[in-house]
């Protein structure tokens, strides 16, 4: 199975965290996201045991709430002693809501509005991650009008592309995120910042991508960033408390993904950071990494009804569910592959090759192309796309007036509603 999750019982029936999709199904209706939460707490202790293995007490795992954000989830990270990074004003909200520590919250974003700001300062936030010069002077004027001292990172941009073996592409460079290093404009925006009031630089941040696979990219970023910290320390006598390199670690969606062995692939990057550090003459800074994908992902699973079989004898089949763009928009977005499971009919040979979609009016409202259910695959059957934890309910609209699914948490056996079915009345509740 794609993930160690996912199992199939006696009846022949799905069961997720161990228990029967099915029997889910019927208790709380389709589409329904379910949620591992015993696996998204394994995911941070993951992490954190690792940072602890080779870093010591100087490091901490930040969760990407943008890849799963509801109130429960943060009560999780709170319990978990994570941190987290948030990008919005509405994640910080939903995030105070839940009890989160905010001291041990980053803030991104390439555009923080003045009420972006002042929200975040008034709820205590620990870092913002200054996206450039832009913010950084208004936070400055901001923050010092109320007398206060807001903690900062500045993120740029080392021009690494994380799926290749190029040392330094330059189309990163032209990021919308970040300032650059290659440009020299990192160095400017650092210099600029200590000559600011209301802004404290605790250090640097950046984030080179995503569904990272390749060995060596954080070592990579190491190459780059370690030696930039060294220059700012030699040239302006700035010692970066903190080094923060984003998120990314990938996780298998479909077989031919592979998986990553985070645990080893964290000790080599502490071990190489540490001989860096070494030869720069410097300490390593405190290290954050911001893994989203990786703490919830394989921690989802969604269940569809099926609605209708089409067979276009010559061209293509398609299957039809209760769901589609509007709570996984990922296919439709970039093309996300997805692995597809029958629900009670796991131990059929899956061999009926058609096109998963969802009931949105929009031809590219497809799950996932050319998958393979089995041949009696019928109306009133149970579909489950699998590894949906990331990026699926944090992107999920109102399209053509759908109400969006639940999430429903599985924990220690047992399962409960995180987050409730939209209802129609929901669905109004806004018009005037
Ligand atoms: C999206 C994002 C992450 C998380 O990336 P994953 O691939 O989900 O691990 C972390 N940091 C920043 C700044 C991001 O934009």
């Amino acid at each position: 199975m794609i993930s160690k999750n996912i199992s199939v019982n006696e009846a022949g029936h799905l069961c997720f965290a161990g228990q029967d999709v099915c029997d889910l199904a019927e208790r709380f209706g389709t589409p329904l996201y379910l949620l591992d939460e015993d696996r998204i707490r394994e995911n941070c202790r993951l992490y954190k045991t690792a940072f602890a293995e080779s870093f010591g007490e100087k490091a901490a795992p930040a969760y990407a709430s943008k890849a799963a954000s509801f109130v429960h989830m943060y009560r999780v990270m709170r319990e978990e002693e994570m941190c987290i990074d948030v990008v919005s004003s509405g994640e910080i909200f939903t995030a105070v809501k839940a009890g989160f520590p905010m001291e041990r919250a980053f803030f991104h974003s390439n555009n923080k509005t003045d009420a972006d700001i002042l929200y975040a300062m008034d709820a205590g936030v620990g870092y913002f991650v200054v996206d450039g010069e832009d913010e950084l002077v208004r936070l400055s004027e901001l923050a010092s009008a109320r007398g206060a001292v807001q903690k900062i990172l500045l993120r740029v941009t080392p021009g690494i592309d994380p799926h290749t073996y190029e040392a330094v592409n330059t189309g990163m460079v032209d990021s919308k995120f970040g300032v650059a290093i290659e440009t020299g404009q990192a160095r400017e925006l650092v210099k600029l910042t200590l000559t600011l009031d209301g802004v404290s630089l605790e250090g640097v941040h950046c984030h080179v991508g995503s569904q990272v696979f390749d060995e060596d990219v954080y070592q990579r970023t190491a190459d780059i960033m370690l030696p930039f910290l060294a220059q700012m320390r030699d040239e302006f006598g700035f010692t970066a408390k903190i080094l923060n390199f984003g998120g990314g670690y990938g996780v298998p969606y479909v077989q031919s993904d592979g998986t990553v062995d985070i645990r080893a692939r964290i000790g080599e990057v502490a071990a190489h950071m540490k001989a860096l550090c070494e030869s720069l003459s410097m300490e390593l800074p405190f290290f954050v990494m911001e893994p989203g994908r990786s703490i919830v992902a394989d921690a989802g699973l969604t269940v569809y009804r099926v609605g209708a079989v089409k067979r276009i004898p010559g061209y293509k089949n398609y299957v039809s569910v209760d769901g589609g763009m509007t709570d996984n928009p990922r296919y439709a977005l970039y093309g996300s592959k997805y692995t597809v499971l029958h629900g009670d009919k796991a131990n059929e040979p899956a061999d009926f090759l058609c096109d998963l979609v969802g009931r949105c009016c929009e031809s590219g409202d497809i799950i996932q192309p050319k998958i393979c259910l089995p041949a009696s695959t019928a109306r009133g059957d149970l579909v489950c796309v699998c590894t949906t934890g990331a990026y699926n309910y944090s992107m999920a609209s109102n399209y053509n007036r759908i109400p969006r699914p639940p999430v429903v948490m599985l924990r220690d056996g047992g399962a409960f509603e995180a987050v409730r079915r939209e209802t129609f009345a929901d669905l109004t509740a806004l018009d005037l």
